[in-house]
C-alpha cells in the first residue's frame, strides 16, 4: 500500500459509517432493498460502494447515481484514490459526453441521467449487481424515473425470496439478482422505504455539532451584495474558519468572486487572506481539486457554491455559512393553452429542509455560525421541501424513453406521480416532432431520437440536418447550446463597445445561432496557425483572442467534446456528421426549426413578438445580435423571466419556413 493509500485509510477509519460498516454489509446482502440515511459528510457516498467490493459478495459492478456530473467525477477520484488506483480502471466514472471506466471497472459514479440511458442498450441493467442512488432526497427527475425503472428490474431479475434465518444470503430463482441502496442525506425516507415493499432503514449517526444561525432584520433586495458585506464583517471580527456561501449560479458566483478579490487586495497588511473557490456544475475538473485543498497559514478559504454544496460534495473545514435563501429551480412553465409549455430556470426561494442542510455544512468539525441572508419571518414561509421535479419539469425525454419501451407513461408506478396535463403536453410536443404516431406509438424517428443524448428537439433538429445536408454546422450549434458553459462573457458597461466592435466582425445577418457558428469558425482558424511556440496557433495565441474577443475558451473545449459525441451517435444511426452546407445556411435554421419549432414567434403589429403556439409575448433578449431588429419570425433557444419575458440566442426566420414546417408535418402525418 503506498504512503497516500494509507493516510486515506486512516481518513476513511475515522469517518462515522466505518464502525457499522460489518453490520451495513449484512442488510444488504440479507436485502433486495435497504435505504441508508445520514448525515452528509458521514461517508455514504464514497464508502458504501468500497465496502460492500471490499466484502466480495457481488460479482457484477456496483454503480453510484449522482445528480450531478461534478459530484460524480469528483467522487469517482476520490474513491480510485482511497482504492489506491488509477481512475478509470477499479473506480470509473460515466456522465453526459464524458466517461473513464473499462472493463476492469467495478465501482461506477454516474449521474442518474446515464443510467437511464444505459435501459436503452440493457433493459435490465444486468451487468450491475448493486445499485446506489444516492441524494435520493433531492428527488430530481432522473432519480424518480430510475425508481420506476428499478423496481420495475428488480421484480424481473430477484424472486424476492428471502432467507428466514437471519445471516443467510437470499436464494434468488435467477443468477443475478440486482440489489438496490437508497442514500438520503434527510431523515423523511419512509416514503421510499414504502415504494420498495418496506425495505429496511439504517441509520448513520453522523457527528453534527450546534450551529448558531443569525437572521437579517430586513429583506435583503440585493443579496450578493449582502453576502459580500457579511463576509467582510465575518472576516474582520471572527478568527479562523472557512467560509461557505450560497448562491443560485455560475454568474452570480462569478461576480461575488470579481468583488470579493477587489476588496481582498486592499485588505490592511498582516491582515488573514482570502482565497476564494468557486464551486458550481460546469467547473473544470481540475478546479474542482481545489476546494478540498487546506488553505494556506494565515487564509481564509471562501468557498463559492451553487446547492451542489449543502449535501453532494462535503468540503471540510467550514465554520461559517452564508445562506442567501435561493437556488435555480427547472420549472415547468404552461401558458394560457393547455398542452403547451416549456422548461425555465428560476432562481426560487429554497425549502427548510434546504436551509437547515446549508447550515448544518457550518457544523461539520465544531461549533459553527450561519448568517441566513433573509427575515425569520421568510425562514416560516419556505416550504417544508422542494416538490419532486417530476412535478414541475418537462417530461418529453422521459416519456419518450418509457414509449420506446411500450410503457405507457400514465399506467408507470411512481414514487410521486406526474401531473396528467405535462404528461399530455409531453405527448403533444412528441407527435409535433413526429416522435410519436396520432395512436402514440413510437415512430421509427422517435426511436432514432431517442439514440441521441439530447433532448428530443434537439435530437429532432439533428436528424432534420440530413435532409438539409448540414449536420456538420447543427452538431457545432447544438453542441454549443448543449454545454454548460457560456460562449459569449459579459463585458463590462465600460468596455461593452469596444467588445461589441470587435465581435461585429463574426456577426450573421440571420441572428445568435450562425453568429456562433462564426466564431467558432474563427477561433478555429487562429487555432489552425501554425506559429510556433508563442506565435499563431499557439496556446498562449487562443488564449489571447479569446481575451480579446470576451469570449470563454472553456465553452469551445465543452462544446467540442459534446460534438464529438454527437458524431459517435450520428454514425451510429448511420448519418455523416462531416455534410457541410457550405454557405448556403438556411438548411440550418429550417432544422433548428423542426425541432424547436415551440420557441418560434411571430412579429405583430405593434412591432413586438408572441411565440407561435402559447401566443406569450416575448422581447429579444439585449445581449442578441438581432436586438432592436424587426424581422417575420424569430427562433429562440431560451427564455429567461425578469421583469420582461426575454428570448435569448434568437435567429431569424422567413414566414415561408414556418408553413413549409406545416406542409412538411401534415405530409409525414
Ligand atoms: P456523505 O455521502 O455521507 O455525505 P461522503 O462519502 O461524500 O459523505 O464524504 C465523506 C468524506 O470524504 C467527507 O468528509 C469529505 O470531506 C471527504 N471527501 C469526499 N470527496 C472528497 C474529495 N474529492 N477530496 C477530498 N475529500 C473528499
Ligand atoms: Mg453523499
Amino acid at each position: 500500500m503506498s504512503q497516500r493509500t494509507a493516510e486515506l485509510l486512516t481518513q476513511r477509519k475515522s469517518l462515522p459509517i466505518w464502525s457499522g460498516r460489518e453490520s451495513l454489509v449484512r442488510a444488504v446482502i440479507n436485502n433486495d432493498t435497504v435505504v441508508i440515511l445520514g448525515e452528509t459528510g458521514s461517508g455514504k457516498t464514497t464508502q458504501v460502494p468500497q465496502f460492500l467490493l471490499e466484502s466480495q459478495n457481488f460479482k457484477g459492478v456496483i454503480a453510484v447515481t449522482q445528480p450531478r456530473r461534478v459530484a460524480a467525477i469528483s467522487l469517482a477520484g476520490r474513491v480510485s484514490a482511497e482504492q489506491g488506483t488509477i481512475l478509470g480502471e477499479r473506480v470509473g466514472y460515466a456522465v453526459r459526453f464524458d466517461e473513464k471506466s473499462g472493463p476492469e471497472t467495478k465501482i461506477k459514479y454516474l449521474t442518474d441521467g446515464m443510467l437511464g440511458r444505459e435501459l436503452m442498450s440493457d433493459s435490465l441493467l444486468s451487468r450491475y449487481s448493486v445499485i446506489i442512488v444516492d441524494e435520493a432526497h433531492e428527488r430530481t427527475l432522473r432519480t424518480d424515473l430510475l425508481f420506476s425503472a428499478l423496481k420495475r428490474i428488480q421484480r424481473h431479475r430477484n424472486s424476492g425470496k428471502r432467507a428466514d434465518t437471519k445471516g443467510k444470503a437470499p436464494e434468488h430463482d435467477k443468477e443475478n439478482p440486482l440489489t438496490i441502496i437508497i442514500m438520503s442525506a434527510t431523515l423523511d425516507a419512509e416514503r421510499f422505504s414504502n415504494f420498495f415493499n418496506g425495505a429496511p432503514m439504517l441509520y448513520v449517526k453522523g457527528r453534527q455539532h450546534p450551529v448558531k444561525v443569525y437572521y437579517t432584520e430586513n429583506y435583503q433586495e440585493d443579496y450578493v451584495e449582502s453576502a459580500l458585506r457579511t463576509l467582510y464583517q465575518i472576516h474582520m471580527s471572527h478568527g479562523k474558519g472557512d467560509v461557505l456561501v450560497f448562491l443560485s449560479g455560475q454568474d452570480e458566483i462569478e461576480s461575488l468572486n470579481k468583488s470579493i478579490n477587489i476588496y481582498a487586495d486592499q485588505m490592511p497588511e498582516g491582515k488573514m487572506k482570502i482565497l476564494t473557490c468557486p464551486l458550481y456544475a460546469a467547473l473544470p475538473q481540475h478546479k474542482q481539486h481545489k476546494i478540498f485543498i487546506p488553505a494556506p497559514p494565515d487564509t481564509r478559504k471562501v468557498v463559492l457554491a451553487t446547492n451542489i454544496a449543502e449535501t453532494s460534495i462535503t468540503i471540510p473545514g467550514i465554520k461559517f455559512v452564508i445562506d442567501t435563501g435561493v437556488a435555480k429551480e427547472k420549472s415547468f412553465v404552461t401558458q394560457n393553452h393547455k398542452g403547451t409549455g416549456m422548461d425555465v430556470l428560476l432562481v426560487k426561494p429554497i425549502s427548510k429542509s434546504s436551509a437547515r442542510q446549508r447550515a448544518g455544512r457550518a457544523g461539520r468539525e465544531g461549533p459553527g455560525v450561519c448568517f441566513r441572508l433573509y427575515t425569520e419571518e421568510a425562514f416560516k414561509n419556505f416550504r417544508e421541501a422542494a416538490t419532486p421535479e417530476i412535478q414541475r419539469c418537462n417530461l418529453a425525454s422521459a416519456v419518450l424513453t418509457l414509449k420506446c419501451f411500450d410503457i405507457d407513461p400514465t399506467s408507470e408506478e411512481y414514487l410521486d406521480p406526474p401531473s396528467e396535463e405535462s404528461v399530455q403536453s409531453s405527448l403533444l410536443i412528441l407527435y409535433g416532432l413526429q416522435a410519436l404516431d396520432e395512436k402514440g406509438k413510437v415512430t421509427a424517428l422517435g426511436k432514432q431520437m431517442a439514440n441521441f443524448p439530447l433532448d428530443p428537439p434537439w435530437a429532432c433538429a439533428l436528424l432534420a440536418s440530413q435532409e438539409y445536408s448540414c449536420t456538420a454546422e447543427v452538431i457545432k450549434i447544438v453542441s454549443f447550446l448543449s454545454s454548460t458553459s457560456k460562449l459569449l462573457m459579459e463585458p463590462t458597461s465600460e468596455e461593452r463597445d469596444t467588445v461589441a466592435d470587435m465581435r461585429n466582425k463574426f456577426r450573421h445577418s440571420s441572428g445568435d445561432h450562425l453568429t456562433h457558428l462564426n466564431i467558432l469558425h474563427a477561433y478555429e482558424e487562429v487555432k489552425a496557425g501554425n506559429g510556433g511556440l508563442d506565435g499563431p496557433g499557439s496556446k498562449r495565441a487562443l488564449k489571447d483572442w479569446c481575451q480579446k474577443h470576451y469570449i470563454n475558451e472553456r465553452a469551445f473545449a465543452e462544446a467540442g467534446d459534446i460534438a464529438q459525441q454527437l458524431a459517435l451517435a450520428c454514425r451510429r444511426v448511420g448519418i455523416d456528421p462531416t455534410t457541410s452546407c457550405g454557405d448556403e445556411t438556411d438548411g440550418v435554421l429550417k432544422s433548428i426549426l423542426r425541432g424547436t419549432f415551440q420557441n418560434c414567434a411571430l412579429i405583430q403589429q405593434d412591432g413586438t413578438y408572441r411565440q407561435i403556439v402559447s401566443r406569450l409575448p416575448v422581447k429579444i433578449h439585449p445581449s442578441s445580435t438581432l436586438f432592436g431588429r424587426k424581422v417575420p419570425a424569430i427562433v429562440y433557444d431560451e427564455l429567461i423571466f425578469t421583469n420582461n419575458t426575454y428570448a435569448r440566442t434568437v435567429s431569424a426566420l422567413e414566414q415561408s419556413w414556418i408553413a413549409e414546417l406545416a406542409i412538411h408535418n401534415r405530409r409525414s402525418a
